[in-house]
């Protein structure tokens, strides 16, 4: 079977075991969060993987980072100023929320809840100080990190991305070493060094999460 029909084969499963038609799980969806360092590719990913996975839909951040050409409000981030993004912090609308690069992200909470207690799987693609707080506000939370294959290829991608300014490039550089050295903390590890593959191993921790038992808090079992 090759890559693409191995995609087709464990879609098809999921649609009768999606965790909610299971007795004895919580009726919610399952929250999982994609962490590594900026320029590791995870919002390419993130976009394959949400083409291919059927019933698993992705939060949209606030930031108070400008927009960059080709973005839209709404669909890659809210744009907000550094007060509005502060009045939502303060009204605990955020669910987990980070200083990254001298601007600020965050996770809309009340959306995010709806969608778990609808019984919707989330997606949430975030830097690793709102993954740490995620893993500690929500136990079952599945965290995965996305690696890139070397430090050069980061750097290398980074550049190429053409993005940011030198300066800022060397501010992400220096916290992706400190990110990288991190990841023994989350579930599982992900290596972005072939899209294909990379997005392949992510569906499988998809669907395998869907379909572990969980206690009725929505924790795994051990
Ligand atoms: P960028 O400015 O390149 O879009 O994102 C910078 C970093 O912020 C990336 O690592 C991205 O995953 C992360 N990020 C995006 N949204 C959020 C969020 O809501 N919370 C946190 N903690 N990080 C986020």
């Amino acid at each position: 079977m090759n890559i693409q029909e191995t995609v087709r084969h464990v879609k098809n499963k999921s649609d009768f075991q999606r965790p909610h038609d299971l007795v004895g799980t919580t009726g919610g969806g399952n929250l999982f969060v994609f962490t590594g360092p900026s320029g590791v590719g995870k919002g390419t990913v993130r976009e394959q993987l949400l083409l291919q996975v059927p019933s698993l839909v992705r939060s949209v951040s606030v930031t108070t980072r400008a927009q960059r050409p080709g973005e839209q409000e709404g669909v890659h981030y809210f744009f907000l100023s550094v007060e509005q993004f502060e009045q939502m912090r303060a009204a605990n609308q955020l669910m987990e929320w980070a200083e990254f690069a001298d601007c600020y992200y965050g996770t809309p909470k009340q959306w995010v809840e709806n969608q778990l207690s609808a019984g919707v799987d989330v997606l949430l693609e975030i830097e690793v100080q709102g993954a740490k707080q995620i893993m500690q506000r929500f136990p079952g939370a599945v965290l995965i990190f996305v690696s890139p294959p070397s430090f050069e290829s980061l750097r290398e991608r980074l550049v190429r991305r053409n993005t940011e300014t030198s300066e800022k490039i060397a501010l992400r550089l220096a916290k992706a070493q400190q990110e990288l050295r991190e990841k023994y903390l989350f579930h599982y590890e992900v290596v972005n060094d072939n899209i294909e593959e990379a997005v392949l191993n992510l569906a499988y921790i998809v669907y395998a999460e869907r379909c572990r038992i969980r206690t009725s808090s929505g924790e795994p079992k051990l």
